[in-house]
């Protein structure tokens, strides 16, 4: 499958991905993780990214837009990929149906992920990430701790609250995606690409959109 995932940050895209890529080999690309990757690393990108990001704001369109269109055509994509995170502005949803024409592919829907705003403050603060570039597996301090406290079931690592998951952070955070990022959900509607679903349980998500598709 090919699809976008929209919503707010804590609306549980990583979330929905992670569990949409065991249905059909489809991969997940996080637009996030891959910054953060970057930055762990100490790359250029990385470099170019960190002030942004750790302020809650947006990379610019330009950098995004040079990581997505190398990352779409990389062989792993061909089965289908879950977009997360990305196009996060309209410069960014236009750029990305330019460079899908050129490369010849269709998406199949633009998934809204609708949750309330108590409901994403609350998953936002209590989230903690692991800190390994190669892992960042999520977890949540009252919902779904990892086994051993402050360490990663997958492979050990700290497990930590992300650098913008402060409370002044996540607020820039939440008005930068109302600002810069919601209008996507229009734009989608317009392509007549546009899925909306409740999203406060993920597995819910998951099968309204196996559903949409026609999955089993
Ligand atoms: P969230 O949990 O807010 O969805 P992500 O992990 O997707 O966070 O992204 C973390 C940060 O990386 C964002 O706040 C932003 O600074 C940057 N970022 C990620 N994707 C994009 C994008 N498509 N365009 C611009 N900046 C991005
Ligand atoms: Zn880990």
């Amino acid at each position: 499958m090919k699809l976008i995932l929209l919503g707010a940050p804590g609306a549980g895209k990583g979330t929905v991905a992670k569990l949409l890529t065991k249905l059909d080999g489809s991969v997940q690309i996080s637009t996030g993780d891959i910054l953060r990757g970057a930055v762990q690393a100490g790359t250029e990108l990385g470099k170019q990214a960190k002030a942004h990001m750790d302020s809650g704001g947006l990379v610019p369109d330009a950098l995004i837009m040079g990581i997505m269109e190398k990352r779409l055509q990389e062989p792993d994509c061909a089965k289908g990929f879950l977009l997360d995170g990305f196009p996060r502005t309209i410069p960014q949803a236009e750029a990305l149906k330019a460079l899908l024409v050129k490369l010849g592919i269709k998406l199949d829907a633009a998934v809204s992920l609708e949750v309330p705003r108590e409901v994403i403050l609350d998953r936002l603060t209590t989230r903690r990430t692991c800190e390994n570039p190669k892992c960042q597996a999520i977890y949540n301090v009252k919902s779904m701790p990892p086994k051993v406290a402050g360490k990663c079931d997958k492979c050990g690592s700290n497990v930590v609250q992300r650098a913008d998951e402060t409370e002044e952070a996540i607020s820039k955070r939440l008005d930068t995606y109302n600002e810069k990022t919601a209008p996507l959900i229009g734009f989608y509607q317009k392509e007549g690409m546009l899925m909306n679903v409740n999203a406060t349980s993920s597995d819910a998500v998951v099968s309204a959109i196996k559903q949409k598709l026609g999955i089993n």
